[in-house]
């Protein structure tokens, strides 16, 4: 529990999904990876097929895992998947040339949700502001940071990539929290994740607030310890009320 003035000691961020979007750019880069394809001559039906391909492939895997990313498939798994899915032959160079596309296409094209800068106001009274993301890739990770322009909003980026310790586990929460200088029971996480986020902030003693960026109701099954907000206007105004 925070102090009993209700005041975080410190206020932590998930990234993607809650301060960042990459709906239409991650749909985008896909398409990029298939227009490169053409020029290869390795695909002859449209580049967005190949955007289909992908997220067929990716959707059979969520499905298998329960909707819960793997942290194994990361974007050269994927992308190998679908190649052979699609029946489709490149070479090394030529894999590494479409798995780099995709990087580059995805970091410059995410964006920051609205009402980032209020909610990022807001935990500021508050005290320090972490990130703490689940992503394999730490330089892609800070490339999109970067890309949405939230570069420099944060006193501690926690990538479990970089850390070794991935959402939910506590010790992420733990580790972030001990490189802030504050105990992990003062603080408060802000994520739309319910498994990564949510139940791993309340493992590791933290308040927790799940922010979805499209739902519009609290979900009935969320534990009535966890605050719910729909949008981050929302959630800079239940900072603000503490
Ligand atoms: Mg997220």
């Amino acid at each position: 529990m925070s102090g009993s003035n209700g005041r975080f000691a410190a206020v932590f961020f998930d990234l993607d999904g809650t301060l960042v979007s990459e709906r239409i750019g991650v749909r985008e880069a896909r398409t990029a990876v298939g227009a490169r394809m053409i020029e290869l001559g390795v695909w002859d039906k449209p580049a967005s097929a190949f955007a289909d391909t992908i997220e067929m492939v990716i959707g059979g895997i969520m499905e298998d895992n329960n909707w819960q990313w793997p942290l194994w498939l990361h974007a050269e798994e994927w992308l190998k998947r679908s190649l052979d899915v699609a029946d489709v032959q490149v070479s090394d160079d030529e894999f590494r040339e479409l798995a780099d596309i995709y990087r580059d296409e995805r970091s410059d094209r995410a964006t920051a949700i609205d009402g980032w800068p209020e909610a990022l106001a807001a935990a500021r009274t508050h005290g320090p502001i972490g990130l703490i993301t689940n992503f394999n890739d730490g330089p892609m990770q800070r490339e999109k940071i970067r890309g949405a322009g939230l570069d420099g909003q944060f006193d501690g980026v926690y990538i479990s990539g970089e850390v070794g310790v991935w959402k939910p586990e506590p010790g992420i929460f733990e580790h972030a929290a001990q490189d802030l200088g504050v105990e992990p029971s003062d603080c408060v996480h802000i994520g739309n994740n319910v498994e990564s986020d949510i139940m791993g902030a309340l493992s590791a003693g933290m308040s927790a607030l799940l922010v979805e960026e499209d739902d519009r109701e609290r979900p009935p099954s969320l534990d009535p310890r966890v605050v719910w907000c729909s949008d981050l206007h929302g959630v800079a105004e239940w900072l603000r009320s503490r």
